[in-house]
This record gives structure tokens, C-alpha cells and sequence, in this order.
């Protein structure tokens, strides 16, 4: 009930944009659900914009359009929704996927993340996640810029080199 008072509130002042962050947090996935379509259907109805702050991929698959991945206070991928829960291309978005539970596994181990968050005082030079990344070389010393893979924009020196070689294979196929 305080979530759906919140939500009220939100919509009183007749805004043009929402910032939700983490609006179901501690919520049952059955009232989480509630909320969220709740929140979808006002929105909808009041032409109002909803960013949504979550570390939920399962409510982000859901609900959004588009999602844009933050580590460590760096935006390192985003795109569209589909295309990043499909097929994710920065090693920590595809960490963080490999990290659910999946339909019909059982007795495995989930996969996760090694290490964990760096303190913001102990940011890695370069790119801020090459402490726990399997594919790290010395040029994550340097921060990565954002490369396009398909409709996604990715801050990873490994995506650059992918994005090459596949540019290189469709040259030598069509030369
Ligand atoms: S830039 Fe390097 S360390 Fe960072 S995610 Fe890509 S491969 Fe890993």
C-alpha cells in the first residue's frame, strides 16, 4: 500500500518523467508484479517517461525498452532491452546474466562474478572492471570507449576487436 501512496504522490505533481529506484525492493514477486504493471498503466495513461533504477534483470526484461548497464558509476553498455538480455557483449552484463537461475537446472552451482565491487576510492585504472574480468589485457589500463555492436553501444576493448575481425571476415568475403 505505501508503494502504491508513492506512485500517487509521484503522479500528483503531473510530471513528464518518473526516476523509479528500486520501486519493488523487498517486495513478493506477486505484489512486485502488481506494482509494476500498476505503475506501467499510469504511466501509459498519463503519458509520463519512467526510468527505472533496478538491479532486477527479471523486472527490466519485463518492463523496459531500453536498459543502459552501470558499473562501478560508468555507463558500460546499453541498447535495446531485447538485444542486451539476448545477447549481452560486455563481460560484466554477461556475468550478471550468467548469474540467474535458469528454468530446469538443478543441483548446479550458479555461476558468478569473481571478486566483487571495487570501493569508489579503489576504482582499477582503465577499465573498472578488469580486476574481475576473465578476458583482461594490458590494454583495459585505458578506459574503453563505446563500441556499436549491433543496436547496442559497449565500453569493452574486447568488443572493438570482435566488431574488427567481423568487419574483416565480410571484407575478405566480399572481395
Ligand atoms: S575493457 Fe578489458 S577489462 Fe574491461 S570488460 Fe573489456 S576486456 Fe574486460
Amino acid at each position: 500500500m505505501r508503494q502504491r501512496i508513492v506512485i500517487a504522490i509521484g503522479l500528483l505533481m503531473d510530471p513528464d518523467l518518473i526516476i523509479a529506484d528500486e520501486p519493488t525492493t523487498a517486495l513478493d514477486v506477486t505484489i512486485q508484479a502488481e506494482i509494476m504493471e500498476l505503475m506501467l498503466e499510469l504511466c501509459e495513461r498519463n503519458n509520463v517517461a519512467l526510468i527505472l533504477i533496478t538491479h532486477d534483470l527479471g523486472v527490466v526484461s519485463q518492463v523496459t525498452q531500453r536498459t543502459m548497464v552501470m558499473y562501478a558509476g560508468r555507463v558500460i553498455e546499453q541498447g535495446p532491452t531485447k538485444e542486451i538480455i539476448n545477447d549481452a557483449q560486455h563481460p560484466y552484463t554477461q556475468g550478471l546474466i550468467n548469474a540467474l537461475p535458469q528454468m530446469g537446472v538443478r543441483g548446479e552451482r550458479l555461476q558468478q562474478i569473481r571478486g566483487s565491487m571495487p570501493t569508489l576510492q579503489a576504482i582499477p585504472k582503465g577499465c573498472a572492471f578488469s580486476n574481475r574480468c576473465d578476458y583482461a589485457t594490458e590494454r583495459c589500463r585505458v578506459i574503453p570507449e563505446f563500441t556499436r555492436s549491433g543496436g547496442c553501444l559497449v565500453a569493452c576493448h574486447m568488443v572493438e576487436e570482435m566488431v574488427a575481425q567481423s568487419e574483416n571476415k565480410a571484407q575478405e568475403g566480399g572481395a
